[in-house]
């Protein structure tokens, strides 16, 4: 598949359109961002990780009939995927409270959450992706009733699944963000599951040791976030095809390049 012109750059990928228009590439970056952007890094075979990482769990999504946009991953770094239109909230699942949860409210850090608590935040990064009830998403039209109560119902089998598939690799499933989409089929939009689910967008702790295999490694500077990505990578069994070896040379490579701001 050619790839075409750059259609969209976020923070941790880019977006190119394809021959086909319903079709485009997604390239993932090695760059880290945290904290609305104000603390940056490039950390050599991210990208490469969380593409592969991402690859496997939407996959195993599919098998369970969760519908998403993942068609193949074409190389270390690009899928191909299909072109949605975003709903402009990041839907946050939570199962143990931490992060801003904790900050925002005082619950003690740790907490595990008696069911599985969904937050929205709408997705503007000027703003800092402000807290916003499922009100202010009727209300502003960025989705509607029953879009949402397709969504809700997708997120908790999505949650009920990875939290399984994590808990057989003794890993605890904390929280993490996902995106959703309307692909136009025949005429109708259906909801579809987008983005990426990596460690960049959950929070994975080791069961045993409570260790932080997630980008908390990068926003609290704990370090070593490659070798944790790659440990998720390994425990989830997709570091063994010969393609991989690469992708641990990419990531013995490791090294840490300070960008500036
Ligand atoms: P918190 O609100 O505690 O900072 O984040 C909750 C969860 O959502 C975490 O797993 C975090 O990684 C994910 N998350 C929230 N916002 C973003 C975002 O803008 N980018 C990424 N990559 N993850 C996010």
């Amino acid at each position: 598949m050619k790839k075409g012109k750059k259609l969209y750059e976020g923070k941790a990928k880019i977006i190119y359109a394809t021959q086909d228009k319903d079709l485009v590439i997604q390239y993932f970056k090695d760059d880290a961002t945290a904290f609305n952007n104000q603390k940056k890094t490039t950390i050599e075979g991210k990208g490469v990780l969380n593409n592969r990482i991402s690859e496997h769990i939407l996959s195993n999504l599919s098998q369970i009939g969760i519908k998403n946009h993942l068609v193949k991953r074409l190389n270390m770094r690009e899928q191909i995927i299909k072109l949605v239109e975003i709903i402009p909230i990041e839907f946050i699942v939570r199962n143990v409270a931490t992060g801003s949860l904790t900050k925002r409210l005082g619950i003690e850090d740790g907490t595990v959450l008696k069911e599985p608590l969904i937050e929205y935040c709408f997705k503007d990064d000027k703003l800092g992706d402000p807290l916003v009830a499922e009100e202010h998403i009727y209300v502003f039209e960025w989705a509607n009733k029953k879009e949402i109560e397709k969504i809700k119902k997708m997120i908790l089998r999505i949650n009920d699944f990875m939290i399984g598939m994590f808990r057989g690799i003794g890993i605890k499933l904390i929280d993490f963000k996902l995106e959703f989409g309307r692909l136009k089929t025949n005429g109708k939009n259906e909801i579809i599951l987008a983005d990426e689910i990596s460690p960049d967008t959950c929070r994975l702790w080791d069961s045993l040791t409570e260790k932080k295999l997630d980008k908390d490694r990068f926003r609290k500077d704990l370090g070593d976030l490659i070798p944790a990505y790659t440990e998720v990578a390994r425990r989830l069994g997709i570091l063994h095809e010969q393609s991989n070896v690469s992708v641990v040379n990419v990531t013995k490579l490791s090294s840490v390049k300070k960008k500036t701001k």
